[in-house]
């Protein structure tokens, strides 16, 4: 800005009119239409009106270049998407808030496909009559998990709502005080229970439950026991809990049906790739499960989702219930999710070609290689005030599945080189890595700052760096 100019007056400022015939503003005008533009504009000379009564302007603020440059930086900010990419180098590969797993390109490729044409959503081909949605992936999930049928829901929230409201309406569902569980973002199996019009019969203890407490716990206003996979926590110690295969044992003397939340669910066997092991869909049927309930977003590596898989009478049950239309998926989810189970037809294929699978599984020596290359670039983007390091570390599977567990991966340390207290430097380092134009989201722990380089895979790196030129610095 030019030093004042003390004889400006609002009577130098352009008309509305004027700029919007003025050839610097055609480019705008083309491209956030009239409306937009004359809004925006009149806005804005309202705040020149004042600036320049404050005697802050100069003439040159007042023409028609400077002016189209001013709104067209104004309207470019103010039309990016809310929704944006960021860099997930926090460590938690399945990361809820950042939007959990990430589709292969198979799935990717099929979505896209959906949304511009089209799709035979609920149209059967062969008859040419009404088709059912759930057809498109019933027989891929029975031949994966072993279940005689599937449906599909919005969330595995939602599938145990559904589940619930089926088959425990103003009836009890018994579960054990150890499985109790609350996920994330306010899902509880008590709030839900009472939600879905299910009574909770708790039994046992937080840290032992035995058989005879389910049981004893059976009564004519039995519905169903339940069984919650323990997602987020461990109880450890002095512990004992009952199998699927007991509780459903006990389940079927009394006719009743047995339903097991798996939560992140898997259907394969992770540990054959170095992986921690988590019970698979179709074990849990093979146990006995009547019912079993899983996402599609977590270890699935899928679209958000809730699957609902078991006995034939059970799903057609719930498929029959109001609500499921409330909570069906539309056709988006459903190209996402067939694509992602067909994967599942070749597994020694997975590591490579399911995204959260290949980011859990990554080498070491690729992250390794990968830190020793951006940690010059970060420290010259960075400066003088933290030392950035290559170092080991440990990332997360994230959202909910194997809590305990960790894998080893690897990353960068920034270290606060000044004196004092690093805190402030700290979140002040953390904001202008989240404020870059594809935002980095890393984690502060132990007085230093991290950036986890699992979920950076090499397609993306020459983005990444991109933004850390010494201009954005
Ligand atoms: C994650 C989880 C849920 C909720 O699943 P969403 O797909 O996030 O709705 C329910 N139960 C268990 C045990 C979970 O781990």
């Amino acid at each position: 800005m030019m030093s004042p100019t003390p004889d400006l007056s609002p009577a130098h400022i352009p008309s509305l009119d004027r700029l919007l015939r003025s050839p610097d503003f055609e480019p705008l005008l083309s491209q956030f239409g009239h409306t937009r533009v004359s809004q925006s504009t009149r806005a804005h000379l309202q705040t020149l009106r004042q600036a320049v009564l404050n005697g802050t302007l100069s003439p040159q603020d007042l023409e028609p270049a400077q002016l189209a440059k001013t709104l067209q930086a104004q309207l470019t900010a103010e039309s990016r998407l809310q929704l944006r990419p960021v860099f997930n180098l926090t460590g938690t590969v399945l990361h809820t808030n950042l939007g959990r797993a990430l589709l292969p390109d198979e799935a990717i490729q099929a979505v896209v496909q959906a949304m511009r044409s089209p799709a035979n959503l609920e149209f059967d081909l062969e008859t040419g009559g009404r088709g059912d949605r759930d057809d498109l992936i019933n027989p891929l999930l029975c031949e994966l998990t072993g279940a005689e049928a599937a449906t599909v829901v919005n969330n595995n929230a939602a599938a145990v709502l559904l589940m619930l409201s089926t088959l425990s309406p103003r009836r009890e569902t018994v579960v054990s005080r150890g499985e109790l569980v609350e996920i994330g973002g306010a899902f509880r199996i008590p709030d839900i229970m009472k939600r879905a019009g299910a009574r909770l019969h708790e039994v046992g203890t937080t840290n032992r439950t035995h058989a005879a407490d389910y049981e004893n716990a059976i009564n004519e206003h039995t519905a169903m026991l339940m069984k919650v996979h323990c997602s987020n926590y461990a109880v450890k110690g002095f512990t004992k809990s009952v199998s699927v295969e007991e509780v459903a044992q006990i389940a079927k003397k009394h006719g009743i049906p047995t339903s097991v939340d798996l939560g992140s669910g898997t259907l394969v066997d992770l540990s054959q790739w170095g992986l921690p092991p988590e019970p698979t869909v179709r074990e849990t049927i093979e146990a006995g499960a009547d019912i079993v309930t899983f996402s599609g977003d977590k270890l699935l590596g899928g679209p958000q989702a809730g699957l609902i898989v078991g006995r034939a009478d059970l799903i057609a049950k719930i498929k029959k219930n109001p609500l499921k239309r409330a909570l069906r998926v539309g056709k988006i989810t459903l190209a996402a999710l067939e694509p992602v189970l067909a994967l599942y037809r070749s597994p020694e294929r997975l590591p490579e070609h399911l995204t959260t699978l290949r980011l859990l599984t990554r080498p070491s020596t690729e992250m390794r290689a990968q830190a020793l290359r951006l940690a010059p670039i970060l420290q010259k983007w960075v400066g003088t005030l933290f030392t950035v390091e290559p170092t080991a570390m440990l990332s997360q599977i994230g959202s909910g599945a194997l809590p305990e567990d960790v894998l080893p991966s690897f990353g960068l340390r920034f270290a606060y080189t000044g004196t004092g207290r690093p805190g402030r430097h700290l979140t002040q380092l953390e904001k202008r890595l989240r404020t870059l134009p594809q935002p980095v989201i890393g984690r502060i722990a132990q007085d230093a700052f991290w950036l986890d380089l699992r979920c950076l895979e090499e397609a993306f790196e020459a983005d990444f760096s991109a933004q850390l030129t010494p201009e954005q610095a």
